[in-house]
């Protein structure tokens, strides 16, 4: 048995003190004094119940803990503590409780950031970890479709899962796990893999407590060829959410860079749905650089081409395209040099670089020309935006 456990606790400096979530808590785990509304560990069985209701977000925080603070502890807070950090004898089994080997993952996948960036300023609280292998949420596939050409050799599919009673809150940005399932040689649980949210916040369908998934089928793939296959009314058990820097900015004055290839678009069709449904007059740049062989490999190129250019600026480049010159996502970026120059200087800039491992060079090194050009210098600069959570990787 794990010595940790997951406590559920509201943030005092954002609860309005509105009672929602007590009244909704079906087994009153929920309580309050004259200072603040806590929940009680003894009682809480996560639920989740609670969440959607809460007006300002303060019921989703999760802490893991050894032992669980107590309610009095909690009437005393002006505001959360931070998450422990636990000695390294402790790892393992804190991994296997928490499902860590996925936040490995995405830490690894975040590595082209330079490691642990902060999330946007303005990005809304990601809650994380909040269903394990041992508890997975399950979900029901109310869709699949292919969103690559029929024809062309990458089956790419939208996959949409629907969370019935399940309250699975994600931001957009964020991964889920799937557990596929069956065992390995050696007998263990198959390993879950990662998969981006290519929804936004409020559903697939709005307000329908569903999320979609983009997912490419790998020759041989376990997961993918899993997920692929998937039919309506087919259940798959989902793990996480996770990942809470590769988040979205809530801030209609952000510019929002987005420079992706293949699967990496899926968190960005997520960001364009923000955008869409809740700041359709957005002041701020929302460009995307999206990169792939060929148009019928181009994942949701025919939804694309539906998006207004006042939403979402489109550059689609292909690199093995009949009859026209090699281009990759770089070089269209090299071509517009003074607008990415310009995007660069602005505190208002976000850079998010999602797809294939390995992507994040070609494009470092045309940001690096372009500041060159203009007498800057691209990693401090880097290193700056980053610091300040203006900057993303994720890659696989
Ligand atoms: C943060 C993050 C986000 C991600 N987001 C997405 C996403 O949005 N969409 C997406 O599609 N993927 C995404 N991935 C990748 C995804 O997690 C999986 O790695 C991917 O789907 C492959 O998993 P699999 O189980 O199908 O392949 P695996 O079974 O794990 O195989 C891995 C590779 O080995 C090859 N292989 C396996 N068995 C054999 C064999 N016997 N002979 C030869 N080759 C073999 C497969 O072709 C495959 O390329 C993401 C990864 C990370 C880390």
């Amino acid at each position: 048995m794990s010595e940790f456990i997951r406590q559920h606790l509201i943030d005092p400096e954002i609860c309005i003190r509105c009672y929602t979530c007590e009244e909704t808590c079906p087994i009153d785990a929920i309580t309050h004094n004259d200072d603040n509304v806590v929940v009680d560990a003894s009682i809480c069985n996560y639920c989740m119940d609670c969440i959607s209701p809460c007006p300002t977000g303060s019921i989703d925080h999760w802490r893991v803990v050894r032992t669980a603070w107590s309610l009095e502890e909690q009437y005393e807070w002006d505001d959360l503590p931070e998450q422990e950090e636990f000695a390294e004898d402790s790892a393992s089994e804190l991994a296997e409780a928490f499902d860590d080997a996925a936040n490995a993952l995405i830490a690894e996948a975040h590595s082209g950031a330079g490691g642990r960036t902060p999330a946007p300023i303005s990005a809304a609280q990601a809650s994380v970890n909040l269903f394990g292998r041992s508890s997975p949420g399950i979900g029901t596939v109310q869709g699949n479709y292919r969103v690559t050409e029929a024809e062309s050799e990458s089956d790419v599919r939208h996959i949409i899962i629907g969370l019935g009673q399940t309250s699975f809150p994600v931001l957009e940005g964020q991964t889920v796990g799937v557990a596929p399932p069956g065992v390995k040689a050696d007998g263990k649980a198959n390993d879950i893999r990662l998969y981006s949210i290519s929804s936004s916040r409020d559903g697939e369908k709005r307000n329908g407590n569903n999320i979609s998934l983009t997912v490419k089928r790998e020759t041989q793939g376990l997961c993918s060829n899993y997920l692929c296959d998937l039919v309506a009314g087919d259940q798959v058990e989902l793990v996480g959410p996770f990942g809470n820097t590769f988040l979205m900015p809530n801030d209609p004055n952000a510019n929002i860079l987005m420079i992706c290839t293949g699967t990496g678009s899926a968190p960005f069709r997520g960001f364009t749905e923000r955008r869409r449904r809740a700041m359709p007059g957005a002041n701020g740049e929302f460009v995307l650089y999206f990169g792939a062989r060929t148009p019928g490999e181009l994942p949701y190129a025919k939804q694309l081409g539906k998006l207004p250019a006042t939403l979402l600026t489109q550059n689609l480049v292909y690199s093995r395209e009949e009859n026209q010159a090699q281009e990759y996502v770089q070089d269209r970026i090299q071509q517009h040099e003074s607008f990415i120059q310009k995007m660069l200087m602005d505190e208002n800039t976000h850079v998010f670089i999602c797809g294939v491992k390995g992507m994040e060079k070609g494009v470092d090194e045309a940001l690096t020309e372009i500041c060159e050009h203009n007498s800057v210098d691209w990693q401090s600069q880097k290193a700056s935006m980053r610091d300040a959570g203006r900057f993303h990787v994720e890659t696989y």
